[in-house]
């Protein structure tokens, strides 16, 4: 199969399609209307064989992940998604993968009815390069480098999940109880869109965990110029995770493990519970420690004190 064939057989028919398109596949580049008096976020996340997810992953999956790396940066800038562009490199042109990857993608974006609208397709080591394009009012994009000292600092959902269920794929069997779970959160991860929509003029920034708690938050204080105070007793665990027979492990999973693709926020000070419990209907969210003054200091405590940071503090694709 050709990569035009595959482009009107498998892609073109996987697009979606919303009323803000004037133009889509097809043509030398797409054509999109702009919401009247909002701004537009870009962001690009790409994902390579064996970097990203290895070798033999399923596609389905790899689809899925693919949209929502990006969706989850749209969600850490509080914007809508709206338009996605694909960079499909693949080793030959394997129709049953193709078309299995583009279901995961699909099942990924359609819930946020994004529109595939354009690409490029070629022949090399099998990577994915996804473009989206999403929408927020200016004034209230979500940021890194508003967070100031006494604000209050949050997490969504639970950490540590994903990198627990990329570890345990090169583990003997039989593997722990949890691990389909932990597996699946690696897989299909969430990308909190609604959550980071609802932060809209209240965080005073936000970002998104995909190289891990401590590396993330290293980023958001940097940007920021403050320093915080982590409390990793507080970090919000899966049962899965607890449940890990080493803990040490599962601890350095939640402090320093990618993937999981929750928000990191920060709250001002006198933020009324009743605002953070409405924040709750979209997922949980908990507290996790506090902005500080001492500029790039993050400190881990405990209810006893403080704590020693594990060896690794994220992924680095240069180290
Ligand atoms: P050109 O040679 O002008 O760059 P192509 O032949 O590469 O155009 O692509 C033809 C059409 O198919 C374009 O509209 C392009 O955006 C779309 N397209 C190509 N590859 C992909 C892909 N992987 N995903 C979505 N659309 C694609
Ligand atoms: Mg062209």
């Amino acid at each position: 199969m050709d990569e035009f064939t595959l482009i009107d057989q498998l892609i073109a028919p996987a697009a979606g399609s919303r009323s803000d398109v004037c133009l889509g596949i097809g043509d030398d580049g797409a054509v999109v209307r702009p919401p009247p008096g909002e701004a537009l976020v870009l962001v690009l996340d790409t994902l390579v064989e064996a970097v990203h997810f290895p070798r033999g992953f399923p596609p389905a999956d790899i689809g899925y992940r693919t949209a929502v790396t990006n969706l989850s940066d749209l969600a850490a800038m509080g914007a809508t998604p709206r338009w996605a562009t694909l960079g499909l490199t693949l080793p030959q042109p394997d129709v049953a993968w193709v078309r299995a990857f583009m279901a995961g993608l699909q099942a990924a974006l359609a819930p946020h009815e994004v529109q595939l609208v354009g690409g490029d397709t070629t022949r090399g080591p099998l990577c994915l390069s996804l473009q989206l394009t999403g929408s927020v009012p200016e004034s209230l994009a979500l940021r890194r480098d508003g967070a100031r000292p006494g604000d209050r600092l949050f997490v969504s959902g639970f950490l540590g999940d994903a990198a627990a269920g990329l570890a345990s794929l090169s583990m003997p069997e039989p593997t722990p109880p949890g691990t389909r779970y932990l597996r699946e959160r690696f897989a299909r991860p969430t990308a909190r869109v609604s959550l980071g929509q609802a932060l809209r003029g209240l965080a005073t920034s936000c970002i998104d965990i995909s190289d891990g708690l401590l590396a993330d938050v290293g980023h958001l204080l940097a940007r920021s110029a403050c320093g915080a105070e982590l409390r990793v007793d507080r970090l919000p665990l899966s049962q899965a995770l607890v449940e890990l027979p080493d803990a040490d492990t599962a601890r350095a999973h939640a402090l320093s493990g990618g993937d999981d693709y929750e928000l990191c926020f920060t709250l001002p000070p006198a933020t009324p519970p009743a605002v953070v419990e409405a924040l709750m209907q979209h997922c949980a969210v908990t507290e996790i420690g506090l902005i500080t003054a001492e500029r790039g200091q993050l400190q881990l405590r405990d209810a006893s004190g403080p704590v020693t940071p594990p060896e690794s503090s994220g992924y680095r694709h240069f180290p």
